[in-house]
């Protein structure tokens, strides 16, 4: 069934109003020239979209380049999809139409929210669902797609373009930038022998996904523009859900990351990569533990010493004094003034732990609180301690730096 719902271009307005006293009360009525009016085509697009699905499924670049707007960017874009596809080993793709977004454009051009579904396969349990921007417009009275991903919405990284893709059997890593394609892969399978170490029974799948910049990132994660402009690397769901079964990937932001030194490209994987195997987005542990946990995991095996790691923190003591509590969740806001003070602090938490009882304690207690016992009760049980005394402990090392 055709559904055409009819859009007037900005002239095609009405207006009512009397004209001026002593005129009947008719309608003052704006002329709309002929052939102003366009509609969009809902189910035009509905079939580019399925046509561009079954390109993906079936790899298919001249078919995906089919439906694409007479453009080189949307015929390489829409090439891409299929070829990204492939190469990562995309599946259970869907491509669903839900409605326009805005008004039609003068050139007959319109946007519309699309539902997007698809699964990493031998990465992700079950596929991601988000809804992204497409751009759709009419040539020869066929509907093609001419463009994807907006700021509004979500934007897979796999469908923002070109990407290269380096697989093995514990690591998926997508990269915009192909030059760098083969760092990323390597500082992915260094995270996840790393995390291994510690985190023994993870069953080793990490997908990291680069985007080309910052913006895409963004995108990617449905977040406002500069929201992870401090940011080298963050963990989470391709979709923004929050369940056992969601695909938690590692996005990294090139534009930061770039800016760091070998050492902590290193650190910054393994910290995520740990929050990956640690079920980060469902752990139900304090933030100062995950996060700790994850810094106390990556840095772990480096030789980096204190006056490195713990520098922030130790500047923001000679200021304002050694914090009296723990970090409290609010503390790790990305956009806070002193984050890098916060996350070390939270580190030094676990390395007091690891002092007092060792490495596989810490383990025991993030993993066991991560899962849903208390930390006061595991605390007592595995370091017989209770908060307020680990918290005196920390404040000792605080002191001490
Ligand atoms: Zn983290």
């Amino acid at each position: 069934m055709a559904v055409t719902s009819l859009v007037l271009v900005a002239s095609g307005l009405v207006a009512w109003g009397a004209l001026g006293t002593g005129e009947s009360k008719r309608p003052l009525e704006i002329e709309v020239p002929a052939g102003t009016a366009v509609a969009t085509d809902p189910a035009g697009a509905a079939l580019a979209l399925q046509e561009l699905r079954r390109a993906i499924e079936t790899n298919d670049a001249e078919r995906a380049r089919s439906v694409a707007a007479a453009t080189p960017t949307a015929q390489e874009l829409l090439e891409s999809l299929v070829t990204n596809a492939a190469a990562a080993r995309i599946v259970d793709v869907s491509l669903r139409y839900i409605d326009e977004q805005g008004s039609i454009g003068e050139d007959g051009t319109w946007t519309a929210a699309v539902a997007v579904e698809w699964r990493y396969d031998g990465f992700d349990v079950s596929p991601a669902s988000t809804e992204t921007v497409v751009g759709f417009v009419v040539e020869a009275d066929e509907v093609r797609i001419s463009q994807i991903g907006a700021d509004s919405l979500r934007t897979p990284l796999w469908m923002a373009g070109p990407f290269a893709v380096s697989r093995t059997d514990s690591t998926l890593v997508l990269s915009a930038d192909a030059a760098r394609l083969g760092q990323y892969a390597r500082l992915a399978g260094r995270a996840v022998r790393v995390v291994s170490q510690v985190l023994t029974d993870w069953d080793e799948r990490l997908v990291v996904e680069v985007a080309r910049d910052q913006t895409g990132l963004e995108r990617a994660l449905d977040v406002e523009p500069g929201y992870y402009r401090q940011i080298a690397a963050v963990t989470g769901s391709a979709d923004g859900s929050v369940s056992e079964v969601s695909a938690v990937h590692v996005y990294v932001n090139p534009e930061v990351f770039a800016g760091l030194g070998m050492v902590g490209r290193e650190v910054v994987l393994a910290h995520e990569a740990t929050h990956v195997a640690g079920d980060g987005p469902t752990s139900r542990a304090p933030t100062w533990l995950v996060e700790g946990f994850a810094d106390y995991v990556a840095l772990r095996d480096t030789d980096l010493p204190r006056s490195r790691t713990a520098a922030q923190i130790r500047q923001r003591i000679a200021v304002e004094g050694v914090p009296d509590e723990l970090p409290k969740s609010a503390d790790f806001d990305i956009r806070g003034p002193h984050l890098g003070a916060v996350y070390e602090s939270a580190w030094l938490v676990c390395e007091t732990l690891a002092t007092l009882r060792g490495g596989d304690a810490v383990r025991r207690l993030f993993v066991n609180v991560s899962q849903g016992a208390s930390l006061e009760s595991q605390l007592e049980e595995i370091f017989g301690i209770q908060e307020a005394e680990l918290t005196a402990l920390w404040r000792d090392v605080l002191q001490d730096l």
